[in-house]
């Protein structure tokens, strides 16, 4: 996996970075490091010839031609399938021929990877977790573990809009610097190395917390969360992501049904410790600061969103119950350790099983303090090293 540094980026970003040094936030050369707090450009996984990498690019597609790897896709796992307290293979629908059950049997293990949805979904379904509640609906107890599903985090966010007068951001009608993006996107020399929240980095939302516990991401592109709207009304405009990386709320994943068709359900229970809360409201105030500083003064033609007629912290508090989004950084369901709650132990086997590993997100015991990515494939190496360890 490469992480590179963009070499693209408009200017509304470059005058960010300088807009959060007026505001008293230092630029840090290096956001991955040991101290991260401060802001920058972000750096991005893509390969140093501008091809974007991701996780099966980086690892799977160079070993697929070996011959003791075998990799079936558009397929759904319905459970794992047990000899006693040993797992010793799993059920599977393929999804494009006739959707007829499959066995496929494990000489020596099952590692169940399938995110922090769905391997907690997975177990459930196996008969691993609350047995209680696996028992209403008629789902034998293979081990009651009543942690699984439990201590799901996320990463809660909200965006402030602005409109840029300087029309040097992205748009839909070409400006010229969304011509210059678009020639340098089609471009092999230079290589593309770009990521629409291109600047941003790590504070405090109050001098009394010990690390940084939120993360600002500036795009120089008028959008809506989740890219929606990206398209919509050409006007040219920037937003600012304030998102809360400490949160203290623990959510859940539970069984709907026994039908592995059927999604669970996600109680993701967003501030129910009202900490994050408050810690938003106050990087809605740090976000607006910063986009007010005089660097930000040739580009900053209004605020949108949430809008001028949201000032007190009391309509701050309710603008961010309303329109709070995920950044999707689940992670925590099936979480690693040795207290009551835990589902796997330090080497990631299901604790009171034999030969079921659970190597993904869901292993976090607390989430990440930024993105979750990368910290995702270090458990995925660390587990791999794990496995091979044992097999030795
Ligand atoms: C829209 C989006 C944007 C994101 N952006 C960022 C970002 O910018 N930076 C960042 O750090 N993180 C980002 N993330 C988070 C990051 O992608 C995840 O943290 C990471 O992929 C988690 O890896 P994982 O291996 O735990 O799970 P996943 O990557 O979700 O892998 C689980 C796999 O299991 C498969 N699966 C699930 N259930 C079954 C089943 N029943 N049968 C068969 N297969 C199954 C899924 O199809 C999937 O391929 C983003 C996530 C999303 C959804």
């Amino acid at each position: 996996m490469h992480v590179v540094d963009t070499n693209f980026s408009f200017p509304a970003s470059h005058a960010f970075i300088r807009a959060c040094q007026e505001a008293g936030i230092p630029r840090n050369r290096d956001l991955n490091g040991f101290n991260y707090e401060g802001c920058d450009l972000f750096q991005v996984n893509q390969t140093p010839e501008g091809r974007r990498c991701h996780a099966s690019s980086s690892f799977l597609n160079p070993v697929l031609h070996r011959d003791n790897l075998t990799v079936i896709t558009h397929a759904l796992v319905a459970r794992i399938l047990f000899q006693g307290k040993r797992a010793i293979g799993l059920e599977y629908y393929p999804l494009k021929k006739n959707k007829r059950l499959m066995t496929l049997s494990a000489k020596k293990e099952v590692i169940l990877s399938a995110g922090v949805i769905n391997s907690p979904q997975i177990l459930q379904l196996s008969g691993i977790g609350p047995g209680g509640d696996l028992e209403k609906l008629g789902i034998p107890v293979v081990h009651d573990l009543p942690g699984v599903g439990r201590n799901l985090q996320d990463h809660p966010d909200v965006i402030i809009r602005c409109l840029d007068k300087s029309k040097t951001s992205f748009c839909t009608s070409p400006g010229p610097h969304t011509l210059k993006f678009l020639s340098r996107y089609f471009s092999k020399n230079p290589p593309f190395i770009f990521t629409p929240t291109d600047a941003g980095g790590f504070v405090k939302s109050d001098p009394s917390v010990e690390i940084p516990d939120l993360q600002l991401q500036f795009a120089a592109i008028r959008m809506q969360p989740h890219g929606h709207g990206l398209l919509t009304p050409a006007r040219f405009g920037f937003v600012l992501h304030v998102c809360h990386m400490r949160p203290k709320s623990r959510g859940r994943v539970s069984l709907r049904t026994a039908d592995p068709f059927d999604p669970p359900r996600i109680e993701p229970h967003y501030f129910d410790d009202e900490f994050e809360l408050d810690a938003l409201v106050k990087g809605v105030k740090i976000g607006r600061d910063i986009l007010s500083q005089p660097a930000m003064k040739a580009f900053n033609g209004g605020e949108e969103v949430p809008g001028p007629a949201v000032k007190s912290d009391r309509e701050i508090r309710h603008f961010i119950l309303e329109k709070m989004e995920t950044v999707y950084h689940t992670a925590g369901s099936c979480k690693m350790g040795v207290d009551d709650e835990a589902v796997v132990d330090p080497e990631l086997r299901v604790h009171g099983l034999e030969s079921l590993r659970v190597i993904d997100a869901s292993i976090m015991p607390t989430i990440t303090g930024s993105n979750i990515h990368a910290p995702t494939v270090m458990i995925a190496e660390k587990g791999a090293d794990m496995v091979l360890e044992e097999m030795r």
